[in-house]
């Protein structure tokens, strides 16, 4: 069965999401670890994991995806702001301790002028001085739609970060249809092509999920806006045939699509009735 879901709110704690995400219709979900623009995270409450935890296995919820807040950035010029990054990854790889099994997704930062070159060791330097072997959790890199100075839009740029991690058998990778196509990917017209590089560059199976967007900006254009699917210019055919593909069809998929609950609903129910087509 197709696994998919979207961006749940985390702020009523992880059995609430469980709950919102069967109810739309999904069997996974993705949360924010944190408010997305930083700061604190709350206290867990474990009761709440554990019944979570219950819920889960008796609901079928597939693995789900802690999204890292975004303003951890590894290639900060500044170090206070890298450091705040260590720190905060830190916290939430622990804390996700509680529910193993699942991924932890991020954005791998942007190097504010130090150039690509620093940028990357810089963000390969905090992955080796957090990654442990005992880690349960699995740690993404996020493909970027490359706006401002952001690292990640090429797959050349991701594969040279887990090839300088030690632990790099911790590590995956998330496509985000938008982002991929911002940044110059074109998985609408030429899927087949963008997928053989990725296994070229990369390797298809560190691939673990995938963030399901349309892209409200053309081809290249580098701007990171996402639109409701099918309603972008990626289009709902281009994003089925992603959603079908066999080297992707059993990874999770996630909706970060601009919606509310009862959209969410609806984009799931229209993929599920035309993935297995
Ligand atoms: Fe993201
Ligand atoms: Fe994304
Ligand atoms: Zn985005």
């Amino acid at each position: 069965m197709l696994t998919i879901g979207c961006h749940l709110s985390s702020s009523r704690g992880y059995l609430a999401m469980g709950k919102t995400a069967v109810s739309i219709g999904a069997n996974t979900f993705q949360f924010f670890t944190r408010n997305p623009r930083g700061g604190n995270a709350r206290a867990l409450d474990e009761s709440d994991v554990e019944a979570y935890l219950a819920y889960a296995k008796e609901q079928g919820i597939e693995t789900i995806l802690a999204h890292a807040p975004y303003t951890l950035n590894a290639c900060s010029a500044d170090p206070g702001i890298r450091d705040f990054a260590v720190r905060t990854m830190s916290d939430d790889l622990k804390r996700l301790s509680l529910t193993p099994g699942n991924c932890y997704n991020f954005h791998p930062g942007s190097h504010v002028g130090q150039g690509v070159e620093t940028g990357i060791a810089q963000i390969a330097e905090m992955l080796n001085s957090i990654l442990t072997p005992d880690l349960e959790t699995t740690v993404l890199l996020e493909t970027m739609s490359g706006k401002g100075s952001e690292i990640g839009r090429t797959f050349r740029e991701l594969a040279e970060i887990l090839d300088r991690v030690e632990l790099s058998d911790k590590m995956g990778i998330c496509l985000d249809t938008c982002h991929v196509w911002d940044g110059g990917y074109d998985i609408a017209g030429h899927l087949d092509q963008v997928l053989d590089e990725f296994d070229r560059v990369i390797g298809l199976d560190r691939l673990k999920a995938v963030h399901l967007n349309d892209s409200r900006n053309p081809l290249g254009s580098r701007k990171d806006r996402h639109a409701r699917i099918g309603e972008g210019q990626i289009g709902l055919e281009a994003l089925l045939r992603v959603v079908r593909h066999p080297a992707l069809k059993s990874l999770p998929f996630y909706l970060e699509s601009p919606n509310e609950l009862d959209g969410y609903a609806r984009e799931i129910r229209l993929i599920r009735q035309n993935a297995l087509l």
